[in-house]
């Protein structure tokens, strides 16, 4: 099955035309004759949160348009009116819904999706953006829980990436609405906070009704009572499904198959093993290392355990944000000295930065060219730049690409080098849940069909799961120390992670992703007890 975009066939077959089910005739919405069209409409309810779970491009703003009153559906048409979505909708649950909008009775809160896009429109102290959204009297909880109170006093152009998002959620959160909407909170944010947020989030919907998107899936499935699947056409057209249970909606989207839809929207499904241990006597050192230790001024101190890399294994890296991950790869690959210890820089290692820059405006290209005389191999192209979806980029200026294409550019670049370990840091951020799970797939067969070894540091459980065979799990306090343990088996890391985060983790019967148990439900109770905290078999 071809995509249509690829010339070459594709070995992932990653992206399908999978044709429009033959019950969705009228889009709901048509940006003009050739334009994308939508079908279907995600349904906010009181009491819940629902979630929307595909990749970008496939409409989700355009629903929220809708939703908010700010875009009145044309079902195709020249134009709509309300009285047309009045009568389309009558007899569903959307209509008491259009009728309030209808009638300007539905004041709506929005986080939006790039926060990065805040300090361009807003020069001022932090405190004087979020004075202005405290409609119900919560700001100075919010502002607690979201652990912000150090920056209210700074300015908004220098907050970080994830001070920008716990400040947009609290905005959001604070204002007084009927329907909340929250495009991605997950980025910039490590786990801790994804889940600090997320349980705000479900305290809003308790009576109000609430929409999110949202790419990391753990997050999504803790966060989400019911989720409307979208797929389709990026830029063409998107379909948004019926609501179905979290649980039931994250299945039908990792195995690709839509049943009640009769759809399948990937060819292949996504699936989480559990990894048996590697025989040991078989497998070759790659690197030992001493313990080192670095100090930044009297401000941040990392200080390691010694280890050992094997060749041909992927290490997952995982740890509350400020502590230490990129200080550690960036001494691993050479870019900072350590002041004590010292390491053998006998090995190449390629290395991908957690914070990507891009300053000579040569198109995607020439770059690629640039990196690796191996760009135009069909190895390269088939088992890299084919599933990272970088073929579509290539005339484009690496200046002028967006977060996501620059991600998937850079862990291109990153693989195309001839080394002997490839350290990537948070490869997963700015990419959709269907680039995740592609980079995620990409990284990993690289590995293995070379025998090389590759260091992930990321907060997407999922994407740290599916990718390591051992982790090094971070300890300390942010911004003040980290402690690096030696590597250990996914089992010991993960328990030892979890743990300090306080959660529990089950494997789902079906697909065998991890789920996060309700804290104090049984399970959650039974696994702390007996110190299992990633899960039980
Ligand atoms: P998502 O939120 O899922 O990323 P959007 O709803 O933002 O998707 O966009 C879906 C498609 O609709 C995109 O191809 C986009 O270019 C197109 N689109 C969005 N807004 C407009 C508009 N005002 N006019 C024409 N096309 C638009
Ligand atoms: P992580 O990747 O776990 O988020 P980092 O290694 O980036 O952590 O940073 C750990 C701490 O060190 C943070 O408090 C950060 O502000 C500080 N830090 C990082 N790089 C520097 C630097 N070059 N100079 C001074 N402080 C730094
Ligand atoms: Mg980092």
């Amino acid at each position: 099955v071809g995509c249509g975009i690829c010339v070459h066939k594709c070995p992932f077959e990653a992206i399908m035309i999978i044709g429009l089910p033959e019950a969705l005739t009228e889009p709901t919405h048509r940006y003009g004759p050739n334009g994308f069209a939508l079908y279907g409409l995600p349904t906010p309810q009181v009491g819940r949160v629902t979630g929307i779970l595909g990749p970008n491009g496939i409409g989700k703003s355009t629903a929220v348009q809708i939703l908010s009153g700010n875009l009145l559906p044309n079902f195709s048409q020249e134009s709509g009116t309300w009285d047309k979505v009045l009568e389309y909708y009558a007899g569903t649950a959307l209509y008491d819904y259009f009728s309030d909008v209808a009638d300007g009775e539905i004041k709506v809160s929005q986080k939006p999706q790039y926060v990065d896009m805040i300090p361009k429109a807003f020069k001022g102290k932090t405190s004087e953006l979020l004075d202005k959204t405290d409609e119900r009297g919560k700001l100075p909880e919010l502002v607690e829980r979201l652990n912000l109170s150090h920056v209210l006093d700074h300015k908004i152009t220098e907050l970080s990436g994830g001070e920008l998002q716990r400040v947009a959620i609290a905005a959001c959160a604070a204002k007084d609405a009927d329907f909340y909407f929250f495009d991605e909170i997950s980025p910039y944010l490590d786990i801790y906070q994804r889940i600090n947020s997320a349980q705000l989030i479900q305290e809003i919907a308790e009576d109000k009704a609430v929409l999110v998107v949202e790419h990391d899936l753990a997050i999504l499935d803790m966060l989400a009572d019911v989720v409307h699947i979208a797929y389709g056409e990026p830029g063409g057209y998107g379909v948004i499904t019926h609501p179905k249970g979290v649980r039931i909606a994250i299945n039908q989207y990792l195995k690709g198959y839509l049943p009640e839809e009769n759809v399948r929207v990937r060819s292949e499904a996504i699936k989480f093993e559990v990894h048996p241990p590697r025989m040991g006597t078989d497998i070759s050192t790659l690197m030992d290392y001493a313990a080192f230790s670095k100090k930044y001024g009297d401000a941040f101190s990392l200080s390691t355990d010694g280890g050992s890399l094997k060749q041909g294994e992927v290490l997952g890296i995982v740890g509350p944000n400020g502590i230490g991950k990129s200080t550690f790869v960036k001494i691993l690959a050479g870019e900072v000295l350590p002041d004590e210890g010292e390491l053998d820089h006998n090995i190449k290692i390629s290395y991908k930065p957690q914070y990507i820059k891009a300053d000579t405006a040569i198109p995607v290209r020439y770059f690629l060219r640039s990196v690796s005389s191996r760009f135009d191999s069909s190895y390269y192209q088939s088992e890299i730049a084919i599933p990272l979806q970088i073929e579509r980029l290539y005339d484009h200026l690496v200046t002028e690409l967006s977060g996501g294409e620059l991600q998937r550019v850079a862990i291109a670049a990153c693989l195309s080098q001839d080394a002997d370990m490839y350290i990537l840091d948070e490869p997963s951020a700015h990419l959709d849940v269907e680039q995740r799970s592609m980079a995620t797939k990409v990284i990993k067969r690289f590995a293995e069909n070379n025998r090389k070894t590759a260091m992930v540091v990321d907060h997407d459980i999922y994407m740290i799961d599916m990718l390591s065979e051992r982790l090094i799990v971070f300890e300390g306090e942010p911004a003040v120390y980290g402690k690096a343990h030696k590597p250990s088996s996914m089992q010991d890391g993960m328990n030892k992670f979890l743990a300090n985060l306080g959660i529990t983790f089950r494997r789902d019967e079906d697909t065998s992703r991890p789920r996060v148990n309700k804290p104090n439900s049984r399970l959650d109770r039974e696994q702390k007890a007996k110190g299992e905290y990633y899960y039980h078999d």
